[in-house]
């Protein structure tokens, strides 16, 4: 048997809950998996609030109940621990598929031995996760979409970069793993897609921030502002005139729901095109918090792209979608949730 009996029961509730078309009009059901996330949990507060029912699917690997705790206790919430590399039933409408460990940091500065073993997680989950979600989306007709990456695009030679672009990507690289694995899960969504008719809808997202990031993830503006608020200096890899273009979630969130709504495949650039330097973010995380912080630089990783920025033409013209929220708009909205957990680290410490 392995399908879990947690699974199983939401299975047959979904089963009793759900009326058949054209005996009254029902309310979306959607699954977002990797949902107790930092993009999965903002996407959930969305879609609740347009009055969706929601599933999160999440194992907790990055991801924080305290994320989605203020849903608890609302009816149309439901949290199922489950693991995607796991086969699992539901019966829903739309299923965002987000459940991936997303932590650079882990396949950067690990040990060779925790090296391993998370390339192959990422592998796992990127490519029997995203089997299982398609099975899924396959067998009850539901609607798919994947989040993909800019990482796809590898170290990019086009730029900025269209969809159209087949990257450069190496394939035996230190952050493989990440890169392949979601390029294997465009893959076998558009394999589905063309062969089995299913629904799907990919989203190639550019860095993004906001409230609820992982804390100690080692992306760099998580980096920064932690850093900033714990009065460190802040650490720039390389030369730090790399180039990264931020988005903040709540447009990320806008992107994703008009993709999953709108009628094209995809895949999508979901980024903000405001292009900066590792030491301009500096700058700007210096300007928000603390004007008086210091910078130090690191080594920077192998294969570290050099530049990277989102050409969204294709989805401004068919998705009617466009980033609202500036780098310098958006990183103050970030630091108070900042604060508040690095105090309460620094509290917890204290007992
Ligand atoms: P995150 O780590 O906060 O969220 C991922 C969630 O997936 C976590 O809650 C984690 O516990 C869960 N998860 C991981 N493996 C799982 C498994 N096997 N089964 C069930 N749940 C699992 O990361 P995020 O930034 O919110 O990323 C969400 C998605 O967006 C990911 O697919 C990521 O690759 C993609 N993405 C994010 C960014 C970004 O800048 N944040 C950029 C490109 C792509
Ligand atoms: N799957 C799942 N839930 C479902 C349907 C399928 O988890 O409701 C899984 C299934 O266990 C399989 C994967 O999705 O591992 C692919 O399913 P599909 O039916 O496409 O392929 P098959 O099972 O025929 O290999
Ligand atoms: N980076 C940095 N300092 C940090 C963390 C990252 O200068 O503390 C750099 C990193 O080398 C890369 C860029 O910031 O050039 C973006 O890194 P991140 O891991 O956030 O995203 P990704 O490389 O996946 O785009």
């Amino acid at each position: 048997d392995r399908i879990s009996t947690a699974s199983f029961s939401t299975f047959t509730q979904g089963k009793v809950g759900r009326v058949p078309a054209g005996l009254g009009k029902r309310r979306l059901r959607i699954v977002v998996t990797g949902g107790a996330g930092f993009v999965g949990s903002h996407l959930v507060d969305k879609l609740l609030a347009r009055g969706n029912d929601v599933i999160v699917i999440d194992n907790f690997f990055t991801g924080r109940k305290e994320n989605v705790v203020h849903h608890f206790g609302n009816p149309r919430f439901e949290l199922i621990r489950h693991d995607v590399v796991e086969p699992i039933l539901l019966e829903v409408d739309q299923i965002y598929h987000l459940a991936c460990p997303a932590s650079p940091v882990h396949y950067k500065y690990n040990p060779v031995k925790t090296i391993i073993s998370f390339s192959i997680m990422f592998i796992k989950t990127n490519v029997m996760g995203t089997l299982n979600m398609l099975g899924l989306a396959k067998r009850i007709g539901a609607r798919f979409l994947l989040t993909s990456t800019s990482e796809v695009y590898g170290d990019p030679l086009e730029h900025p970069q269209k969809e159209t672009y087949w990257g450069n990507v190496n394939p035996i690289g230190e952050r493989s793993c990440y890169d392949e694995g979601k390029r294997t899960a465009e893959t076998l969504a558009m394999d589905y897609h063309r062969g089995a008719g299913v629904e799907v809808r990919i989203a190639r997202i550019f860095n993004t921030y906001g409230p609820r990031m992982c804390l100690d993830d080692g992306r760099v503006v998580s980096n920064f502002v932690a850093q900033a608020i714990r009065k460190q200096p802040l650490t720039v890899y390389g030369d730090g005139k790399q180039t990264r273009s931020f988005q903040y979630v709540s447009d990320l969130v806008n992107g994703l729901v008009a993709l999953m709504e709108g009628e094209h495949v995809g895949p999508f650039n979901l980024g903000n095109p405001g292009e900066f330097t590792m030491l301009e973010l500096a700058e700007v995380v210096k300007e928000t918090i603390d004007s008086s912080a210091t910078i130090e630089f690191k080594p920077n990783t192998a294969d570290d792209p050099h530049k990277r920025k989102p050409d969204i033409g294709k989805a401004k013209e068919l998705l009617n979608w466009e980033p609202k929220i500036s780098l310098r708009e958006g990183l103050p909205l970030m630091v108070s949730d900042f604060q508040n957990r690095i105090l309460n680290e620094d509290e917890g410490k204290g007992n």
